[in-house]
């Protein structure tokens, strides 16, 4: 059985154990793990829906697309890729260099500590752990205080024969993640708030541990006047309101152009009215409850603080202010320093703003702390590529929303206070790795022309090279060959015999 809740410095000991039996698996033994963990949760999906429903609320339809079928899909990526992208890789040996071989080698870290957030347990626990597996790292996951899932990953990795000190759980709040940190993992792979991704950094600076911190979002939707209207407002009426806005790159703020402003509310408004609304056991619901309770402070303070400066709320089926089934919410006629335009939301409310111009509509999306994910709408392909360039944020879909995180193959990851590092896909399975390169000579009799002894003809015949190797015209081994033999030969000579 995976261990669980030992305490942080038995934890690391476990793991340091477990190192020695997974650093002699290969990576496509380690995928056979993968295919059984794989097979496991889409057997037992339904089991799984339930656990998930029972720690967070949301709804049915929920659990299934976005945690067990994006987990599922993260796995198939792995069986499929993940041999190619740690495969030992050949790298260009310059003409300087000539005769020796230049490789990278993906190596595992050591252990990896995974701090995870509330609002896709399963998912932000599966993700890392296996992506760190994978590479040949343990893992030591702390899961979120207010979704732990109890047992869960425990139970689903045992049934799949991972080692008990493969990976391990530790249970607790802020102040045992910090205790983890204080063992000095290999690296510290975080999912949370900016607020405490700054904390993890300070104490992870101290001990020189590489952090990767994906943070929060404040996503901005463009659409222009040639979308689809209809289109655009289903969609971000789901990016809006998947898992009941309770996702870091769920859509934010909505940016539309003028002549289809209000077309588009309106949509936006009858689609929302139509959102069912429970935590249901049939996957006939839309969207569950908010899950923790001090979120709904948050969602309070910015809809006063829309209200009271003049914004509009366009559903009749106001929120009482208690209830963790907060209703959705379309609202619009708010400045651009109102709260909810730039505070984290996390909750079911769509605020839609009107502008003009192309410019207009880029500077407004770019103006944000956050720069996690963005989407643009428009017929015109060219104008969506030039916007979507132009926008910071580490993620854009066109012509869709959330998208991006639903190709496992797509590094994902911020800019700006949404943190920085990238993971999933190819990037991702490198930032688990210690890229180790590789520079392979022969042991010939040679002795290299930047070897001692340095002397005034030495530098006269590397001067002669350097400037044919990087002087005008196209590189040509042709224009190298005379110089570097000279110099080579020199070299030789001179430190064969020494300096006299
Ligand atoms: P949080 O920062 O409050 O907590 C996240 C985790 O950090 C929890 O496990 C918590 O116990 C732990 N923690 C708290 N203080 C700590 C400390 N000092 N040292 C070590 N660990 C500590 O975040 P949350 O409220 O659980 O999650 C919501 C946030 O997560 C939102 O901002 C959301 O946007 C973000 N998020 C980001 C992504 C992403 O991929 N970028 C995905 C999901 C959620």
């Amino acid at each position: 059985m995976t261990k669980s809740n030992v305490n942080p410095a038995l934890a690391f000991k476990n793991a340091d154990h477990g190192k020695s039996s997974l650093t002699k698996l290969t990576v496509k033994d380690r995928l056979a793990y993968i295919q059984k963990l794989r097979l496991y949760i889409l057997e037992n999906r339904e089991e799984l829906i339930t656990r998930i429903q029972n720690d967070t609320g949301k709804s049915r339809s929920d659990a299934l697309m976005s945690e067990i079928f994006g987990i599922l899909d993260h796995l198939a990526y792995l069986e499929k890729f993940a041999v190619k992208v740690l495969k030992d890789k050949s790298v260009h040996t310059p003409m300087a260099l000539m005769g020796k071989k230049s490789k990278i080698y993906f190596e595992p870290l050591g252990t990896i500590l995974i701090i995870s957030p509330w609002n896709y347990p399963f998912y932000q626990a599966i993700v890392p752990i296996t992506a760190a597996f994978v590479t040949g790292n343990t893992a030591i996951y702390k899961p979120s205080e207010h979704t732990p899932l109890e047992g869960l990953v425990e139970e689903v990795l045992s049934a799949c024969g991972f080692d008990e000190n493969w990976v391990q759980v530790v249970y607790g709040n802020g102040k045992t993640g910090s205790e983890l940190i204080a063992q000095k993992p290999d690296k510290i792979f975080f999912t949370g708030s900016e607020k405490t991704g700054k904390l993890i950094m300070r104490q992870a600076a101290d001990l020189l541990i590489p952090v990767e911190l994906e943070l929060g979002g404040k996503d901005p939707m463009i659409v222009f006047e040639d979308a689809n209207v209809k289109r655009a407002a289903a969609g971000a009426l789901w990016g809006g309101l998947t898992n009941l806005g309770q996702s870091c790159t769920s859509v934010e703020r909505i940016y539309v152009q003028k002549s289809i402003y209000e077309d588009f509310r309106s949509e936006l408004v009858r689609l929302a009215s139509q959102i069912k609304q429970e935590t249901d056991e049939d996957g006939d619901a839309d969207v569950g409850s908010m899950t923790t309770d001090f979120q709904l402070d948050i969602i309070r303070k910015q809809l006063e603080d829309a209200e009271q400066n003049g914004a509009k709320l366009h559903l009749e089926n106001k929120w009482d202010g208690k209830s963790k089934m907060i209703p959705p919410q379309v609202i619009d006629g708010i400045s651009h320093e109102r709260l909810v335009l730039n505070e984290e939301t996390f909750g079911p409310l769509l605020p839609v703003i009107p502008f003009e111009t192309e410019e207009e509509a880029v500077r407004l999306a770019n103006d944000s702390e956050y720069g996690l994910s963005a989407s643009v709408w428009s017929k015109d392909m060219k104008r969506a590529d030039r916007v979507a360039r132009q926008i910071k944020t580490g993620n854009v879909s066109i012509n869709n929303v959330m998208l991006t995180e639903g190709n496992a193959a797509l590094p994902f990851g911020g800019v700006k206070n949404s943190g920085f590092g990238r993971y999933k896909g190819e990037a991702g399975l490198h930032s688990f790795s210690n890229l180790k390169s590789i520079l392979l000579d022969k042991d010939s009799s040679k002795y290299e022309a930047n070897w001692f002894p340095y002397t005034k003809e030495k530098y006269k015949l590397f001067t002669d090279m350097t400037l044919k190797l990087f002087g005008k015209g196209p590189f040509s081994t042709l224009k190298f060959i005379l110089p570097g033999l000279k110099l080579e030969a020199y070299s030789n000579k001179v430190g064969k015999a020494g300096r006299k």
